[in-house]
């Protein structure tokens, strides 16, 4: 049997790939190294709290907004509830230093009046700064499904502006500069690296609106188990693809599992990370300048991560994020700093579907670096010295978050943590960077379409990072076959 498309990885730009592919009538197979569909989704459970790996919330998927479009397209919206982050504060910003606090609120309106009230002297910058992120997102031709489509106006990394730049240019007020790139946490990329626009295409789904899903990216997992059984789709769990096979002319014609399967097929869609790619091909398939360029890509921050399972309920996450700055001065060297110097991310965990949260995830970014020397272990069979360093972590974060956040103080009775060498593993990142590649100027991201026959490429690093920007890959990569008028005509129609 000979598929029409095998699509590897099966994440969230996989999982839509093959929903875009099988809806279209291709015959279609998914190929997961991981024993389920979507391992970054599902997360994990403790003493009955569920721990999110890959997903907290999500901008732009409030009712007739891009990804509630898409979701209703591939049909998954049926089978999600979607709830309200705080629209007067879904993150909140909290200085340490000088005890500066705002609670980051969504609507664009909102967001005027809530900065300039803040920052009265400010008005100009803060109209302009919304106007510009605006401008972006309504010029991106499957943000904005009514205007032309323009294939260069997908590749948002190609502007040369940074965001610090653009905000040095609007004002000199640091703590207005602080909350308008307190998100880079969101893609793992500071602000002097970061392209305006690629900033401006995330956030500016945010600014719109906030969600959550009940049950957390386990229930999108679920809802794509369930699309890819409606639709057909062979799905192939438990083994990874290790070849990327060529008929004699250089065109793809199957790929092989490690486990020694070999499926034929006429195009590949290529999901996982760039580089895991290149290993898949005999190394004379590309130009040695194609190759170079992804292997030196430079990859997002990883972090440390903590998951705590709370003794009572934590109302003040319900439905917010507390992003903990020790002073607003400088966002650039996240992850390099101590980690008591460091920013922390903190985000709710939940029983179930229930609405109060009993846990919490404290994320802290973090290099790769600070656990090189045990990159030769694997996940549970690290050296005891690894586990000192962990523990060591692990103390210094609870401090952290005892010092830090006064709310959370004594909640703590249960903790896990992860590393950046978990996230390496985990994520199947080579450096364990939280979003894979950076987005940043300066680099050249591959494109959706490749020089083989056949073989094609979405995930987030061919567009940008989160649920969206990986959906957004699967159909801008999946344009290219399908046709991008055909597709956007179709998703007008779900709007
Ligand atoms: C801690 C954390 C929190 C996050 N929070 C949010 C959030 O709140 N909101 C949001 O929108 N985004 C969030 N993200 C980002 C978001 O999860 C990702 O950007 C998105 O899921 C990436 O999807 P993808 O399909 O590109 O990649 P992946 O999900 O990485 O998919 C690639 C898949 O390929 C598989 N694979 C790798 N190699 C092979 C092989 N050789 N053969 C077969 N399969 C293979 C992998 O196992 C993986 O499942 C978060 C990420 C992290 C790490």
């Amino acid at each position: 049997m000979k598929y029409d498309f095998v699509v590897i990885g099966a994440g969230v730009s996989g999982l839509t790939s093959a929903l875009l592919l099988a809806k279209s009538g291709y015959h279609v197979a998914i190929v997961e190294k991981s024993d389920q569909i979507s391992p970054l989704l599902r997360g994990f459970t403790r003493k009955g709290v569920h721990f999110d790996t890959g997903f907290h919330y999500t901008g732009g998927l409030g009712p007739g907004e891009p990804l509630d479009i898409i979701f209703r397209y591939l049909g998954l919206s049926d089978h999600l509830t979607t709830f309200h982050f705080s629209e007067q504060g879904f993150d909140i910003f909290r200085s340490i230093k000088d005890g500066f606090e705002f609670q980051f609120p969504t609507g664009y309106e909102l967001i005027r009046e809530k900065l300039v009230a803040g920052f009265p002297d400010e008005a100009k910058a803060v109209d302009t700064y919304l106007q510009m992120v605006r401008t972006v997102c309504a010029s991106m031709p499957y943000l904005n499904i009514d205007i032309d489509f323009n294939e260069t106006s997908l590749l948002q990394g190609l502007d040369d502006r940074t965001l610090q730049e653009t905000l040095d240019a609007l004002t000199a007020n640091k703590h207005l500069k602080a909350l308008l790139s307190m998100h880079c946490v969101l893609y793992g990329v500071p602000p002097g690296e970061v392209s305006f626009s690629q900033h401006a295409c995330i956030v500016g789904n945010y600014y719109q609106s906030a969600m959550g899903i009940r049950g957390g990216g386990l229930s999108l997992a679920k809802a794509f188990d369930v699309r890819l059984k409606d639709l057909g789709i062979d799905v192939y769990c438990g083994s990874m693809v290790s070849e990327i096979l060529l008929s004699p002319e250089g065109a793809v014609s199957g790929v092989k599992l490690a486990n020694g399967t070999e499926l034929a097929c006429s195009g590949c869609m290529s999901t996982i990370h760039p580089v895991t790619m290149l290993d898949l091909l005999p190394e004379e398939t590309f130009r040695s300048a194609y190759s170079n360029r992804l292997r030196d890509l430079k990859e997002t921050l990883s972090a440390y991560m903590i998951y705590a399972v709370s003794d009572r309920a934590i109302p003040f996450l319900a439905g917010s994020n507390l992003f903990v700055f020790p002073d607003v001065d400088d966002l650039s060297n996240m992850g390099v700093r101590p980690l008591e110097q460091n920013l922390l991310y903190l985000t709710a965990a939940y029983k179930g579907t229930e609405s109060e949260p009993m846990g919490f995830i404290g994320i802290s970014p973090a290099s790769f670096e600070q656990t090189a020397a045990w990159k030769n272990s694997t996940t549970g069979r690290r050296p005891d010295d690894y586990r000192v360093f962990k523990d060591d972590v692990i103390t210094r974060l609870k401090c952290h978050i005892d010092s830090y956040c006064p709310e959370l103080r004594g909640t703590m009775t249960y903790t896990e943590a992860s590393t950046p060498l978990s996230v390496r593993d985990y994520n199947n990142t080579p450096l364990g960077g939280l979003y894979g590649i950076k987005h940043m100027v300066g680099q050249r991201n591959p494109f959706p379409v490749t020089k083989v026959k056949g073989l094609f490429l979405a995930g987030q690093a061919i567009v940008s990072p989160g649920i969206m920007g990986a959906a957004l890959s699967a159909f801008i990569s999946c344009g290219n076959i399908l046709g991008h008028d055909r597709l956007r005509k179709e998703l007008r129609a779900c709007s």
